[in-house]
């Protein structure tokens, strides 16, 4: 446990900003980039920028399934195209995976996670509904199984409530929301370790920004309560907090969430289509958007 959880786990509003200043943009390379990556990334490049730190890039490709090379080409070109150059290699998640399963090992250890077997589909059977109606909690079908037999296909999930009881109360920093109260119970026994990746996005991000003195998390408000369940891996894994910066969330003119199957157009489409990235990224650094979206809060 580390200090700040022992001595009852509160981040002051104003507690300062870790240094060096080192922001990333960590995309999924399931997809092409749309404009909402692009304010993430502008967003994150400036902040590192006008401190005289890094802006790191972070591939999150640990889903082999659904991770494919000619998107990590794409996302690299997007970047240089908006004029957005990240400092030092680009880190790809699926170089990592040893650090992600001596994490797990460390949870494992402690007794705080167990072998689910569950499918998807039970899962979603037995299902209770989450409070705040996200994500439905996992029911806790496995959490008690007497002798798992590992040889069968099983996840990891974290025994939320055994957890939290060792953290203790957890708090972060929000740039905009200010003093975050952590609430990962909310979200019942996450997957840390999935049954066709080595780990879930929780564990490798949280891994990560550690691992690589992440100061400053700028990432879209779709993700606010996921740093619940990360800011309780820190305190599990004696790693160090970062500030969080969680930015809304692009919409299109008619409120909708911007995303592919919105037909939001690509990155890459604009730029093949001729269009000035570097204008582009000044135009969201002034708030100013594409005809079709709504203005950004
Ligand atoms: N890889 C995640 C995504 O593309 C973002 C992770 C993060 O910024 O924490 O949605």
């Amino acid at each position: 446990m580390t200090a700040q959880a022992q001595a009852g786990g509160q981040v002051s509003p104003d507690m300062a900003r870790p240094e060096p200043v080192v922001s990333r943009f960590a995309p999924s390379p399931t997809g092409r980039l749309h404009l909402g990556h692009a304010v993430s990334a502008v967003r994150a490049h400036d902040l590192a920028r006008a401190a005289g730190g890094r802006f790191l890039l972070r591939i999150e490709d640990i889903d082999g399934s659904r991770s494919r090379p000619e998107h990590v080409s794409a996302i690299l070109a997007d970047l240089d195209w908006l004029g957005l150059d990240p400092d030092g290699p680009v880190v790809f998640q699926s170089a990592r995976l040893p650090l992600y399963a001596d994490a797990l090992d460390r949870l494992r250890d402690a007794g705080l996670v167990y072998p689910c077997f569950c499918t998807r589909a039970e899962v979603a059977a037995a299902s209770l509904s989450a409070p705040h109606g996200a994500e439905p909690l996992y029911p806790g079908t496995c959490r008690h199984l007497s002798s798992p037999d590992l040889s069968r296909p099983h996840s990891w999930r974290i025994a939320m409530a055994r957890a939290v009881a060792v953290a203790g109360p957890l708090g972060w920093h929000d740039a905009a929301a200010g003093h975050v109260r952590a609430d990962p119970l909310a979200q019942g026994d996450v997957i840390l370790a999935r049954k066709d990746a080595p780990a879930s996005y929780h564990l490798a991000v949280t891994v990560d920004d550690a691992a690589q003195g992440i100061s400053d998390v700028v990432r879209g408000q779709d993700l606010f309560r996921a740093t619940d369940i990360h800011r309780l891996l820190q305190a599990l894994l004696g790693l160090p907090t970062p500030h969080y910066h969680h930015h809304p969330l692009l919409t299109g003119a008619d409120g909708q969430r911007l995303a592919k199957r919105n037909g939001a157009p690509t990155l890459e489409a604009m730029r093949l289509g001729g269009g000035d990235g570097r204008a582009l990224a000044a135009d969201l650094r002034a708030g100013r958007l594409p005809a079709g979206f709504a203005p950004l809060a």
